[in-house]
């Protein structure tokens, strides 16, 4: 089978499939083949990797990944790709096609069984209308993987790498910026995809942290901080976290002030290791 990066040979499957767009799944397929170069070098794949790739589409990231990696578990959840994809990837051995929701998937279960509990990197251009739930799925289900490379809509990359006081920073910044190095490593405009999308696109590798760059105790109360404080962003800390139900007030201005901080400071003020300070202290 042709390589699948481009628009003649995209099209050509679809034809031979009579395949038709799914809004609802987020499909935007990439046709250009520097844009997977990219992606490829970013993730930096060697025949010792275990990939999970998530939304396989037709199969064309799947192809160079097939040919880069060891072993490619692909999931993909629309049942009219399956044999599609039994058609574009026929060639390959190493690629385990699983017609699942990404979302229902026991990650953990699946990097035991397929990568032996070896930590896997997980390459993917994400279907956008999920990219939170699927990262945070990634990130707290506490798979072992040593990087996550994705395409995400570009103010989402932006998000995931903005700095604290900024209106970008958010709790999704803060999950990132706790497991993981963010780094943009390129911009995609919308004529690089079939079909094209609405808005601009970036492909982000997010490298998890050797050591984690604050220690917390209970991480599961410093999220329920992070994201309390960010549920009501105009409020101040105090009247966000008391109005989420994680602290009275009196408590968290104490806390504030052995911190050093001002009492009348928002959440999106505070770095992560501030975040882990104060939520123990509470
Ligand atoms: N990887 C292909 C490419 O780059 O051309 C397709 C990318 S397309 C943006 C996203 C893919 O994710 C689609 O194939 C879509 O059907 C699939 N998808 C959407 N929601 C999914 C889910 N919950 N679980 C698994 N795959 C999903």
């Amino acid at each position: 089978m042709a390589y699948l990066a481009n628009p003649a040979n995209t099209a050509a499957v679809l034809k031979k499939y009579d395949f038709h767009f799914q809004k609802r799944y987020g499909q935007n397929f990439l046709i250009d083949p520097h844009v997977l170069d990219k992606i490829m070098e970013g993730a930096g794949i060697c025949k010792e990797d275990t990939v999970l790739e998530i939304g396989p589409g037709i199969g064309t990231m799947t192809q160079y990944l097939a040919e880069q990696a060891g072993k490619v578990i692909a999931v993909e959840i629309d049942d009219k790709l399956i044999p599609v994809l039994a058609d574009t990837l026929s060639s390959y051995d190493n690629v385990r096609i699983l017609h699942q929701d990404i979302l229902k998937v026991d990650l953990e279960k699946l990097s035991q069984e397929e990568a032996g509990g070896r930590p896997m990197k997980v390459v993917a251009n994400l279907p956008y209308y999920i990219t939170t739930p699927i990262l945070m799925a990634l990130l707290e289900q506490r798979i072992p993987f040593e990087s996550i490379t994705v395409m995400v809509q570009k103010e989402v990359a932006e998000r995931m790498q903005a700095r604290e006081g900024t209106k970008d920073y958010g709790a999704i910044t803060l999950a990132i910026r706790y497991f993981t190095e963010p780094r943009i490593i390129a911009q995609v405009p919308p004529n690089c995809f079939m079909p094209r999308p609405n808005v601009g696109s970036a492909v982000i590798r997010l490298t998890k942290h050797k050591t984690p760059p604050v220690t917390v105790k209970d991480e599961a109360k410093m999220f329920a901080t992070i994201r309390a404080s960010f549920n009501q962003r105009r409020k101040t800390l105090v009247n966000a976290l008391a109005g989420g139900g994680i602290a009275e007030k009196e408590k968290t201005l104490e806390a504030l002030r052995s911190m050093g901080l001002s009492e009348t400071i928002r959440g999106e003020a505070l770095t992560v290791e501030q975040f882990a300070r104060l939520s123990e202290l509470l």
